[in-house]
């Protein structure tokens, strides 16, 4: 529709956005700030991960002193996976988050989405890929191009059941 063609620019790109589990209970005011952004959601799923697919979806931060927290934290509860689209989605959807330290946030851009909703650096609302080649591993992660949930993407969601 016209709504989604006028958001839709030629720089378009997707981008994984992650909602984590300290605000899934707010994810409401994350999405209409989205929508109150450039971008649309073009695909979104709600789901709890295991310790290792939380640490395989964070596998480039594994040799951060922080990283066993961050997955443990990643693990916690539900979070909420969506592909996001627009014009440079992948810096954009970064720029709304705001810095990852939820306290640097509300000081460096009051407006952004940790500074509004953010506790601290682990409770730090959500995460966007940081590169296209990240987000285009990180949306295969999340939504498997591959038909239902047969080999060869059995290993990310071993528990799913929705089918
Ligand atoms: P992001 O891409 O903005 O989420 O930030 P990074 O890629 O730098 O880090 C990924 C995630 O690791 C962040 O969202 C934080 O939750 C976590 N993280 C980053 N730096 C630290 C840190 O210094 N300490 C802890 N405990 N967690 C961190």
């Amino acid at each position: 529709d016209q709504y989604t063609a006028n958001k839709l620019g030629s720089k378009k790109e997707r981008t994984l956005a992650l909602i984590k589990p300290d605000v899934v209970t707010k994810m409401g005011d994350v999405i209409d700030l989205i929508y109150s952004s450039s971008l649309i959601v073009t695909k979104a799923k709600m789901t709890t991960l295991t310790w290792s697919q939380a640490a395989d979806f964070y596998v480039e931060h594994q040799s951060k002193p922080f990283f066993n927290n961050l997955v443990q934290f990643a693990s916690s509860g539900p979070v909420v996976a969506m592909e996001l689209m627009g014009d440079e989605a992948v810096s954009t959807w970064r720029r709304l988050l705001g810095p990852a330290d939820s306290a640097a946030a509300r000081k460096e851009a009051p407006q952004s989405i940790r500074a509004q909703f953010g506790t601290d650096v682990v409770k730090n609302v959500g995460h966007g890929s940081e590169s296209l080649s990240a987000a285009a591993r990180e949306l295969e992660f999340f939504f498997p191009s591959t038909i239902g949930h047969g080999p060869p993407n059995t290993a990310t969601f071993t528990d799913c059941t929705c089918c």
